[in-house]
């Protein structure tokens, strides 16, 4: 095995700097992540290089969850995530996030109301990574029924959803027609991530910001100045919230 050299990626706003290691016995590329020596990726001999930041990139939630574990992705540390007693926005309301221990060695999180109930099973896992996956879930579930019925209501059809961790944007539309939305819009209200979903909807038909673009959002959303509004008064905010 040969030290090809050492590279970065960023990744969900973490920068991961990891070790390249080729090897002729390999023959697929093989991720390692150890205690003391972080990621190493062992790559057969005949691999191009240029293939690694989008193999990387597709791995992002299996690497930084492993980090985290080993404590090597500093700023996941739950000091700058919620804690027990904050409120955390979720479609548009404020819930109080609960955190109780759970006897058994798994995690769960249950919506009681107006509170957020936390149980987490091994000492080592985080509270905002936890809260991060149920949002992601929850993003992925409610958006995808979103956009099937707005789809239909515009006559427009996309290939595929995919849900993200973009730092600056609440959705977008490929030109294969592939919509991406950002799981942190699952934190506003259903009517705005409606909006977005339209947005992204009506860009399948209109590439561009240009009137007939935004005359083809109006006739499914009117209040979308509204929506828009709401987005840019709480981006920070939203940011913030579950950052890392
Ligand atoms: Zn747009």
């Amino acid at each position: 095995m040969t030290i090809v050299g050492e590279r970065k990626i960023t990744v969900n706003g973490q920068t991961i700097s990891y070790i390249i290691k080729r090897s002729t016995r390999a023959k697929h590329v093989r991720l390692e992540v150890g205690q003391e020596t972080g990621l190493t990726v062992v790559i057969p001999s005949f691999y191009k290089l240029k293939h690694l930041p989008a193999l990387l990139e597709s791995k992002s939630n299996w690497i930084l969850g492993k980090l985290t574990r080993y404590g090597q992705v500093q700023s996941l540390s739950d000091e700058k995530g919620p804690k027990s007693g904050d409120t955390i926005s979720y479609l548009g309301r404020n819930l109080e996030v609960v955190k109780r221990q759970n006897r058994r060695n798994a995690n769960s999180i249950k919506l009681e109301r107006s509170r957020l109930v936390v149980a987490i099973g091994s000492a080592s896992s985080r509270l905002n990574l936890i809260l991060e996956q149920w949002y992601r879930m929850q993003a992925a579930k409610l958006i995808r029924e979103r956009a099937n019925k707005l789809s239909a209501r515009l006559g427009l059809t996309y290939n595929r959803i995919l849900i993200r961790g973009q730092k600056t944007r609440w959705g977008s539309c490929s030109y294969k027609g592939n919509l991406s939305f950002n799981w942190k819009l699952i934190m506003a209200p259903e009517t705005v991530i409606d909006y977005v979903i339209i947005h992204e909807l009506a860009h399948l038909k209109e590439m561009n910001h240009s009137k007939r673009f935004w005359e083809l959002v109006a006739e499914h959303c009117p209040q979308w100045r509204e929506h828009k509004k709401w987005l840019k008064d709480h981006e920070t905010e939203l940011a913030d919230k579950l950052s890392r």
